[in-house]
């Protein structure tokens, strides 16, 4: 593996949607199943979205059989909730501290030294993803690899397919070793601890230090204002 994979999450990671997200399921789901629908009681950081919409219809009163035929109505809704939301009205999302510059950085060494690769590892959908990020200013296509959260019945599997990808893409097998995935909550440190990989966590969301550090990340951080701990991580 001649690459250091660097997977970032998406929400509270790379970028501040300000609630879009949350406002935008919301519309959808009442849309799909009707008023009733909420959110009340359901945990949305670090979760894939698919598995948050099944708990929203459960709580509602819903068949599991519900939420597997909603399903795909919903994904359609939400997503063109969020659209209206970011490019119609303008709700405002915005690049964390440090991430504009960070990946920047990073295009241009994998560009140039070609010994890291970018990768999207979130629990979005791949149109939600797109719709986040590029409203803050960066593109889908900076990240060569891309792993969403209807891709994987968890997170930990979103990781396996992330190698999984890599392998088929350079023709190398993955090295864990090699695997360093960024994000804000206790999923993000899971998901690469149970593959071996490395856990680095960024208190850019709701969850502290200390919680990211109990949670067993490897690697802590305010926020990547400072890319140092980051980048010493990539090697040849
Ligand atoms: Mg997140």
């Amino acid at each position: 593996m001649r690459h250091t994979l660097l997977m970032f999450d998406v929400d509270l990671t790379l970028v501040d949607a300000a609630g879009a997200g949350q406002l935008a399921m919301l519309a959808a789901g009442a849309k799909v199943c009707g008023e009733g629908f909420s959110f009340e009681g359901v945990s949305f950081g670090g979760r894939l979205d698919p598995l948050i919409f099944a708990d929203a219809v459960a709580s509602t009163g819903h068949t599991t059989d519900a939420a597997v035929s909603l399903h795909d109505t919903f994904r359609a809704a939400y997503t063109q909730e969020l659209r209206r939301l970011i490019t119609d009205n303008g709700h405002r999302v915005t690049a964390l501290p440090g991430i504009t510059t960070l990946i920047d950085h990073l295009r241009d060494r994998a560009r140039g030294q070609d010994d890291v690769m970018l990768g999207l590892l979130t629990g979005n959908y791949a149109e939600t993803a797109q719709l986040k990020i590029e409203a803050a200013g960066l593109k889908r296509d900076w990240f060569t690899l891309g792993c969403f959260g209807d891709e994987a019945d968890s997170r930990p599997g979103l990781t396996e397919l992330a190698m999984q990808r890599y392998t088929q893409l350079t023709d190398t097998p993955a090295d864990p070793d090699r695997v360093v995935i960024i994000g804000d909550t206790p999923h993000d440190i899971h998901c690469a601890k149970a593959h071996g990989c490395t856990a680095f966590a960024v208190a850019t969301g709701r969850v502290t230090t200390d919680e990211l550090r109990e949670a067993g990340a490897d690697f802590v951080v305010d926020d990547l204002s400072d890319p140092a701990p980051l980048l010493d991580l990539i090697r040849a």
